[in-house]
């Protein structure tokens, strides 16, 4: 494959951009370095990139990206936003009408609040948690990203991981030493920090299915305890659910396993492509935000009518009846295919799936946790990367992203997948 003109685009991005990239997880310097590669279109399942080459798209835009790209319903949507004026700085009907979708969808919103990214939405909560209990400190589970605000860039995942950086430099001590980490999945070590720490936690920020070391489901169990325990201590649960609403169902992951958190933070998915964040939650919390309540939290852009159109738009096209079964099913048989080519050509990996999100990890054993998944074998998940994408399959640059699939992605799509997968393990057998 010829990929000269994304190395030319590169070239002239590391001179005007710090490090070519607007997001440290597009570099390709966990897969071996080199210029990424620079995409032209989107359609459907499918990316072209610049050189005019053709990609089966499984990165979905680090999540956002369900419905495939360019969906004729979310784009009319958009362009009819467009038309009628992008950003009003005044309330608008489509405001209340995505709100009252995402409460009908996701019950434990009592109240909810646009903003513009998933790092602003969990960042409020946290603020709203501590203005609420009148407590400073946090709880989270390693290895779990929840944007790039102070507080959790300790210890966390996904890109800082990949980058070999958990904590970010420019975070002062002070902020550091009010968040305590703990393994997921490990109830004891968070009974553990409860009991050290009661009166001071104002909350227990948690991912209910793991999307930053890959897709990692909670145990059984787990997230009921979780509850629980930390109700016990005083201190409120808030669920990161940037990655996980409507990715596995039409609602949250709370309702996949029958439990409440106290807030919600949410993303990527409902703004149908668009910048989106949002936060909700019980009344009583919620009323802790200005302008009712003291906690501060404002946004130019919060609730723009472009974001408000295509997050409806696409809530509308994921009511479709057995959308998500199709996801599974294709999850299902893109799973079964990787598993059975890595039994045929001796290549130790396991695969960790829900619904229509995978993650491939190298190496023995099962990954329930942050320690296994960073025990994983990255410089094969970096040779298979290139290999996969040498084939037109374009996967994120990190063993600890997910394969995001699409309602656009075809069991045709899957089966060249499982193909490319094939002739990708045949070279690492060499
Ligand atoms: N929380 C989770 C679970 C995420 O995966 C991310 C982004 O990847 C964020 C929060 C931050 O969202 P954003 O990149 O929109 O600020």
């Amino acid at each position: 494959m010829d990929f000269s003109t994304s190395e030319a685009l590169h070239r002239e991005a590391l001179e005007h951009i710090v490090g070519g990239v607007n997001s440290p997880s597009r570099a390709y310097k966990a897969v071996g370095g080199g210029a990424p590669v620079y995409m032209e279109r989107a359609e459907g399942a499918y990316f072209w990139d610049v050189d005019g080459n053709k990609y089966i798209d499984y990165l979905g835009a680090y999540g956002p990206i369900i419905t495939g790209h360019a969906h004729p319903h979310i784009a009319k949507a958009i362009s009819h936003a467009a038309t009628n004026g992008v950003l009003y700085g005044t309330p608008t009907k489509l405001e209340n009408e995505f709100a009252k979708m995402l409460k009908q969808s996701i019950p434990s919103l009592e109240k909810v609040r646009f903003v513009n990214s998933g790092t602003e939405a969990v960042m409020t909560t946290v603020r709203v948690a501590r203005a609420y209990t009148n407590r400073t400190k946090i709880i989270k589970f390693a290895g779990c990203y929840h944007g790039h605000f102070d507080a959790v860039l300790v210890e966390a995942g996904s890109g800082p991981a990949t980058l070999g950086t958990p904590d970010s430099a420019g975070i002062p001590e002070s902020v550091a030493q009010d968040v305590i980490t703990v393994p997921f999945n490990n109830i004891e070590a968070l009974k553990q920090a409860l009991d050290i720490w009661e009166d001071q936690i104002a909350a227990v920020l948690v991912e209910p299915i793991v999307g930053n070391f890959g897709i990692v489901e909670p145990k059984e169990g787990f997230l009921q305890a979780v509850n629980e325990l930390t109700h016990q201590a005083g201190a409120l649960v808030i669920y990161d659910e940037v990655i996980t609403a409507f990715r596995f169902t039409y609602g949250s992951a709370q309702q996949l396993y029958d439990v409440e958190p106290d807030m919600t933070a949410m993303g990527k998915i409902i703004g149908g492509g668009l910048p989106i964040g949002a936060y909700g939650g019980k009344k009583d919390i919620m009323e802790q935000v200005a302008p009712l309540g003291p906690a501060y939290q404002a946004g130019t852009m919060a609730g723009n009518p472009a974001s408000m159109a295509a997050g409806i738009a696409c809530l509308e096209v994921l009511q479709e009846e057995g959308l998500y079964e199709k996801l599974d099913q294709l999850g299902k048989k893109l799973e079964a295919g990787i598993l059975e080519k890595a039994r045929q050509y001796e290549i130790p990996l396991s695969v960790n799936r829900l619904c229509g999100a995978l993650t491939v990890y190298f190496g023995e054993g099962e990954i329930t946790n942050y320690d296994q998944a960073e025990a994983s074998d990255g410089e094969s998940f970096a040779t298979f990367f290139r290999l996969m994408l040498e084939q037109g399959i374009n996967l994120a640059p990190s063993k600890y992203e997910a394969w995001f699939l699409t309602i656009a992605h075809t069991e045709q799509d899957i089966d060249d997948t499982i193909h490319a997968v094939e002739k990708a393990f045949q070279q690492m057998q060499l």
